[in-house]
């Protein structure tokens, strides 16, 4: 039970005084030293020293000087993008994705497979280990370089152990141990967080949530979930459990989620309810362009309402309106400057986004203070995917792991 604060010696103080000036130079670009000094507050002599360490290092350059109309003209800083790198893997339901990223979360090189039905644990191991190990041959990046491997899965995971625990339609697999594999084969620091979380650091690091302190990503996809960043943070919660709100019951006379709890917000606002809802309308005989389409996609679904089919269009209304439910709860809750909706949904993103923001910001509490922007994630579909290396950076950047 750590119910106090660790405190700072010198070193963990430098190292992440370190980390917030790269922090720093990784969301606004170029900044001059005295430009650091203001922002973090800490002394011209300290940002000397750490700027004089980072340029020995190569984690960071001099780009040039600035125009000044007088006085001595100042040295712009940037970080070295390429100096080192991350891996991710994201496991989903039905595929896994492996990316080699920069210190800015540019890909470098990537690859999928997909699972087939019937995989077994040594099965499933070796294709996630085939996946990393040709996204990095695709990369042509020195293994050398890469700080660590992060892994953002589906869950419910046991995020502290490294382990995948048992996510529901998921071949009957439970209880693997993907971080401690990982590690051994690759020899580099792994770590495991949800596909949410993920996201939340991919566009609180390198997506438009730069700009934003407390923000929320909400991914829609089989299920819904949420990745909460609050003052800069992740919230995890106390055994990385948090962000569930696609178990928050928002019906309690509704249908019994596989969870076990009754009427939850994702049964009504995920991609398999909306799959439901046309295909329903169909057999009821509602006249629709999909009337002949088997199975019906949720892609096929996204482009039947962009060129104006009714039954789609109702179904995609209907999901904007209980993901707004769901929304202006953890809004009430959070009280985010932005929230920014990713994952599968994206597909569908100009249809939903603008109904969406209207609705909540009518419902909010506080709507006669303030308004919250809602839009579309940075990386849309690929949340994940760019998220998964992210969680490496986001240690890195926060002075947990140095290289
Ligand atoms: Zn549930």
């Amino acid at each position: 039970m750590d119910i106090f604060n660790i405190g700072s010696n010198l070193s963990t103080l430098k190292s992440s005084n370190k980390s917030l000036v790269l922090r720093v130079l990784n969301t606004l670009g170029q900044t001059s030293r005295s430009e650091l000094s203001r922002i973090t507050g800490l002394t011209k002599t300290t940002i000397k020293n750490i700027v004089n360490e980072l340029l020995d290092s190569g984690l960071i350059y001099e780009t040039g000087v600035v125009d000044s109309p007088s006085g001595r003209k100042p040295v712009l800083l940037n970080l070295s993008k390429d100096a080192f790198y991350s891996a991710g893997i994201y496991i989903s339901r039905d595929f896994v994705y492996s990316n080699v990223i920069n210190l800015k979360g540019e890909v470098k090189g990537e690859y999928r497979c997909n699972f087939e039905m019937t995989e077994s644990e040594p099965a499933f191991i070796s294709i996630v280990c085939e996946c990393l190990q040709s996204a990095i041959s695709i990369s042509e990046i020195d293994i050398n370089k890469i700080i660590g491997v992060g892994i953002a899965s589906i869950g419910p995971l046991d995020i502290k152990n490294g382990i995948i625990l048992d996510p529901p339609n998921f071949r009957g697999l439970k209880s693997i141990p993907i971080v401690s594999v990982i590690n051994q084969r690759f020899k580099l620091p792994t770590f495991l967080d949800n596909d949410m979380n993920a996201s939340a650091i991919a566009e609180s690091l390198f997506g438009k949530g730069k700009n934003y302190s407390n923000l929320i990503y909400i991914g829609v996809t089989n299920g819904l979930g949420a990745g909460i960043i609050i003052n800069n943070s992740l919230f995890r919660g106390s055994d990385g459990f948090g962000g569930e709100i696609g178990h928050t019951t928002i019906d309690i006379h509704g249908d019994i989620c596989p969870c076990g709890n009754t009427g939850c917000l994702e049964i009504y606002a995920s991609i398999p309810s909306v799959v439901k809802q046309v295909k329903s309308s169909i057999e009821l005989g509602v006249e629709s362009s999909l009337s002949d389409r088997k199975p019906i996609a949720w892609t096929d679904i996204v482009s039947a309402a962009s060129n104006g089919d009714k039954v789609c269009l109702k179904a995609l209304e209907k999901l904007v309106y209980y993901m707004s439910i769901g929304l202006v709860n953890v809004i009430n809750i959070f009280d985010p400057e932005i929230v920014f909706i990713g994952h599968e949904i994206a597909l569908a993103g100009s249809l939903i986004i603008k109904p969406l923001g209207d609705i909540v910001n009518k419902n909010i509490l506080f709507r006669n203070s303030k308004s919250v922007k809602i839009e579309i994630s940075s990386f849309r579909e690929y949340a994940p995917c760019i998220g998964s290396g992210s969680i490496v950076l986001e240690k890195f950047f926060n002075g947990e792991i140095e290289k």
